[in-house]
């Protein structure tokens, strides 16, 4: 594949205004599927299932198999409308989008039209640079998931080069709400960070709503996003590409700006942009042609007629409204009280969009301080070394209780790390990870003192230095000790038996 011409990034913003759009897809984790009763994999509890296994016949569309909505995907569907500042349909509709693909059994897909449920709102969104949007919301409709298809042969795992391809429908009818912005302005070159802001709201909004298990990597919350360019003084809207399913916050930031600046060169030259999907390659971090798709594709759309309308009573929906937890700003705000985080500290957590990780870990036992540091530090780092979020990466739970084995003197920091590498790596939970890898610090003095005399016998001369007051030449000593014990002691300690050691006795 020819790599693509780009332009300067602050170049493409002189000579272009960059619009984009974002669709936000999310999994919701109720127990049933949309219009089944079978169990959901978007729900953890199913997460892990043999193909095909979570199926019955209205999945595979068998002849005769008929819809029945699921109340609870219902109401999550207009707790989340109502979350993201939209009015609720007093009635809303089904209605069949027809399209043939090997994972959507039925030929069509059951999801909402011109009747949204849920439509006409808005977010607040603060980036990493303090400034802060209102992110127009156009509607939030419910729909129901395809399956997926694994490409089997290939070296890309996609159909071209493949040998054959495998069918798995457990995620058939998966509940989802989709969510879509009107054309967000203003962005300019926060344009990039302003999308994965977003999707990290959103995010947020449907973690404290608890109706998804927003893992990104597992393809509970995909972004699809828009972008087109204007050039500068001109009203009109710039076509618009469409690049799909980029799967982690990082990503949605990189594929944005590299639409931009593909675009920019292509605009520059005279040539014109092509409406169309793309795909995000995560490895290269660029974007290649998928489909082309224009305004009109004809769907064939109609209301489905084995469903009824959605009509939600207003008592629901007020009740629904009430139970609605606090807005992301406003517990933003809570948060920073409760843990009493200078401004910078707090900036540096909400920043990371770990917010939620650390709120967590805090509520599973560590102190905000330890939690904070956890995650904006060394699982960050990982993260980022391994090009995957951190939100995914270990859970809250696993921190807190790796912050309270190195609170109790069972770990250092450094074997904390080792333990935390273990915890990612599949191992287990700290506590397994420390017994099975035999990480934890020799905190016994007796083993501690035996390895001190044998070190100051072995150095003699810094025995002398320590005992004629250079204090810092301990230093020899204790790294001898360190070494001794595979560093799984705790040098503090070691120092301050060093000490008494040396000036005692007993060496
Ligand atoms: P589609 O069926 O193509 O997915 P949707 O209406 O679901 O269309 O979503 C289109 C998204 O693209 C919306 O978020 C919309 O605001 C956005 N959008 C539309 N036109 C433009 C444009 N010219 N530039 C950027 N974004 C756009
Ligand atoms: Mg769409």
């Amino acid at each position: 594949m020819a790599r693509a011409e780009l332009m300067d990034f602050d170049q493409a913003l002189e000579l272009f205004e960059p619009v984009i759009g974002l669709e936000v897809h999310v999994e919701l984790n109720t127990k049933t599927k949309m219009f089944s009763a079978a169990p959901n994999p978007a729900n953890s509890e199913f997460h892990v299932a043999e193909p095909n296994t979570l199926i019955t016949p209205v999945c595979l569309g068998l002849p005769g198999s008929l819809p029945v909505v699921n109340g609870q995907a219902v109401q999550y569907s207009i707790s989340l409308g109502l979350a993201l500042g939209c009015s609720i349909a007093p009635s809303s509709r089904f209605a069949r989008k027809n399209y043939f693909y090997p994972d959507l059994a039925k030929n069509y897909q059951i999801s909402q039209y011109d009747e949204p449920i849920a439509f006409d709102g808005s977010v607040e969104v603060e980036l990493e640079n303090g400034r802060t949007f209102t992110v127009p919301i156009e509607r939030a409709h419910m729909e129901e998931d395809a399956g997926k298809l694994t490409h089997v042969g290939g070296s890309t795992g996609r159909i071209q080069g493949a040998e054959y391809s495998l069918v798995d429908y457990n995620r058939a009818g998966v509940p989802l709400v989709e969510i879509v912005t009107r054309p967000i302005f203003g962005g300019e070159a926060d344009a990039p960070a302003l999308a994965r802001a977003y999707v990290s709201t959103i995010r947020d909004i449907v973690l404290s709503l608890g109706i998804s298990e927003a893992r990104m990597e597992r393809g509970n919350l995909r972004c699809d996003a828009n972008v087109s360019l204007r050039p500068r003084g001109q009203e009109k809207l710039g076509t618009r590409t469409e690049t799909k399913n980029v799967n982690s916050m990082r990503s949605v930031e990189r594929a944005v700006r590299y639409e931009i600046q593909r675009q920019a060169a292509i605009l520059a030259k005279g040539a014109t942009i092509t409406q169309e999907t793309r795909h995000w390659h995560e490895d290269t971090g660029t974007t290649s042609a998928g489909r082309p798709k224009s305004d009109a594709d004809d769907y064939r759309y109609f209301p489905e007629p084995d469903l009824l309308p959605v009509v939600p009573t207003p008592e629901l929906i007020e009740k629904l409204r009430a139970a609605l937890p606090e807005p992301p700003a406003v517990r933003r705000r809570r948060l920073k009280g409760e843990w009493g985080f200078t401004d910078l500290e707090f900036q540096d957590v909400a920043n990371s969009g770990l917010l939620i990780e650390v709120a967590e870990t805090v509520a599973a036992g560590a102190s905000p301080a330890a939690a904070r540091k956890w995650w904006t530090g060394e699982i960050a780092r990982l993260a980022n070394a391994s090009d995957q979020d951190a939100t995914g990466l270990v859970s809250p739970v696993h921190v807190a209780e790796l912050a309270q084995l190195v609170d109790a003197g069972t770990l250092t920091d450094r074997l904390a790390r080792q333990v935390l590498e273990g915890v990612i790596a599949g191992e287990g939970s700290p506590a397994q990870v420390v017994e099975s890898r035999g990480l934890a610090v020799v905190s016994d003095d007796g083993a501690l003192i035996a390895a001190i005399d044998d070190a100051l016998a072995a150095q003699p001369d810094v025995l002398a230095k320590i005992r004629d007051g250079k204090v810092q030449a301990a230093g020899a000593v204790i790294g001898a000790v360190m070494k001794a014990m595979h560093g799984k002691a705790d040098a503090a300690r070691v120092r301050e038996l060093v000490l008494e050691r040396a000036s005692g006795d007993g060496a």
